[in-house]
């Protein structure tokens, strides 16, 4: 969209647009940046400045975009944006452009600063708190974020819910009660499995608890991410707590993961799970880099990417035919002893268990559907930041049998909430299970060699399919329509099931 050959044909006022968003876009970036660096290298005494370095940022790009000359080019395009076919770049950007700006003019800079400010010492003292297991020092943190979450959402029309804006900027296009639905539907079905399942014996899976070095962890991790296509001449991976992706352009995409000597599982699937979400990234087509248009379409297609690699391809029995002597190979002394069935069977041991991130596929989409209650709650002041702690530990008695013995394990768990506003954080990443499976089942259907293409460790086919028909969209269209154009349907949850039926049938007695 910016080549000279097709720029020269833009009227003036398209070309002093992109100029303007481009601005944008590198402030953006410039924060990212520092993000990154925060959650990877951050010496931590040193939160204080770079909070501040933070809010300037993100008020620089606030005022940059709010401008009013934006949305006076936005109106003078209007004519323009009805000659061009809607599915072209130019129309895509102007949409997005629209919507993103007319949400962004609601908002006060002064407020934009204000909560990035809250939300970088939020997390410097979640980094402190979490690890104490001192809930107390960060409830007055998180009442605030509850305050200013609801500020937020008054800069909005009234909708349903006071949690849709959020939701609505997380999966353009939904809104609470889109995901309502789905979540009940998929829990109606889930709920029996997952009893049935934790009824029977469990797989042991006691030698992945094994010592195993970390620095050998860090280049087998590597060499899969290499292996799978994340680009590592475009990207990188460091060691972060809690892992993310973080993109500043499509050559410039960042993965981290975290590692335990003591379990395997950990930096093995983080690392494969953000791999997928740096494939999406580096697959986003060249020409929307640096716009809008140039990231993926919502938190939830997005784990859609990160969890098929991550599940659907790498907690496989045909990927593991393949990796599994390359493993067993890189630790001999820790797996030699071992099969490739049991270690299948060990890699999807289901059990309820109390941390999100490393709980199974099958008791996963519990933990996000609790947090997604909370969040809304907690919006809507039925439920008070000091009684979370117990409204948490009851709904888990309730979902998973199990009580976390702290908040640390507990409540106190996920950056999200410490990191961002209260709402709008969990939902994508069941949405993003629900899509893993179809758009893997479409990919075969295409192309039916994929899972044999998997068993000899190739998965050009299954990127390739990914970054034309998806990746390549970067943000042009909404969820719905995002999926539709990718997988040929609207999102629906019978391939996931079918997916979870015939893999967990396999491992356990489903009737
Ligand atoms: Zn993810």
């Amino acid at each position: 969209m910016t080549t000279p050959q097709t720029s020269v044909s833009y009227p003036a006022d398209y070309t002093e647009l992109l100029a303007r968003l481009a601005t944008v876009h590198d402030l953006h970036a410039a924060s990212a940046v520092l993000g990154w660096d925060q959650m990877t290298y951050l010496p931590a005494g040193s939160g204080g400045p770079r909070g501040r370095h933070l809010a300037t940022l993100t008020r620089l790009a606030h005022e940059h975009f709010t401008d009013d000359r934006i949305g006076v080019l936005l109106d003078n395009l209007s004519s323009f944006e009805a000659s061009l076919a809607s599915d072209s770049d130019e129309a895509s950007l102007l949409r997005v452009a629209r919507q993103d700006h007319g949400r962004a003019v609601r908002v006060p800079g002064s407020f934009m600063a204000t909560f990035a400010e809250h939300q970088s010492a939020s997390y410097q003292a979640w980094t402190v708190a979490r690890p104490a297991n001192d809930w107390k020092a960060v409830t007055p943190i998180l009442e605030r974020t509850v305050e200013l979450s609801r500020e937020y959402a008054g800069f909005f029309p009234r909708t349903n819910h006071l949690a849709d804006v959020f939701v609505d900027e997380a999966e353009p296009g939904l809104d609470v009660e889109a995901v309502r639905a789905l979540f009940s539907s998929l829990r109606a079905r889930l709920v029996p499995m997952v009893r049935q399942i934790v009824a029977q014996a469990r797989p042991d899976d006691t030698f992945l608890t094994r010592v195993y070095p970390v620095d050998t962890q860090w280049q087998f991790g590597e060499m899969i991410a290499r292996k799978l296509g994340y680009d590592f001449e475009r990207g990188r991976q460091d060691r972060a707590p809690h892992p993310f992706t973080t993109s500043f352009s499509r050559n410039d995409v960042r993965i981290t993961t975290r590692l335990s000597e003591t379990d395997l599982r950990f930096g093995l699937f983080a690392t494969m799970h953000e791999a997928g979400h740096g494939m999406y990234e580096q697959g986003v087509a060249p020409g929307l880099d640096g716009t809008l248009l140039g990231s993926g379409a919502s938190s939830g297609v997005h784990e859609s990417q990160s969890r098929l690699w991550e599940n659907v391809v790498g907690r496989s029995r045909g990927f593991w035919k393949w990796g599994y002597p390359r493993l067993q190979t890189t630790f001999p002394g820790q797996l030699g002893d071992v099969s490739a069935d049991q270690f299948y069977r060990a890699i999807n041991r289901v059990e309820p268990s109390l941390i999100r991130v490393e709980a199974d596929e099958m008791t996963y989409n519990l933990h996000i559907m609790m947090r997604f209650d909370f969040e809304l709650a907690l919006l809507d002041g039925s439920l008070r930041v000091a009684d979370l702690p117990d409204a948490w530990n009851a709904r888990f008695k309730d979902d998973l049998g199990i009580t976390p013995s702290s908040n640390q394990d507990g409540c106190m768990q996920d950056v999200h909430w410490f990191a961002s506003p209260i709402a709008g954080q969990f939902q994508g990443y069941t949405i993003g299970n629900v899509l893993s499976a179809q758009c893997f089942d479409r990919a075969c259907e295409v192309h039916p060699s994929i899972p044999s293409e998997i068993e000899s460790g190739e998965f050009g086919s299954l990127l390739a399919w990914l970054h034309t028909n998806l990746h390549a969209l970067g943000r042009k269209y909404d969820v719905n329509d995002t999926i539709v154009r990718a997988t040929g349907r609207p999102l629906t949850i019978e391939p996931y099931l079918a997916y979870l039926k015939a893999k967990f049938g396999d491992l356990y007695d489903l009737s």
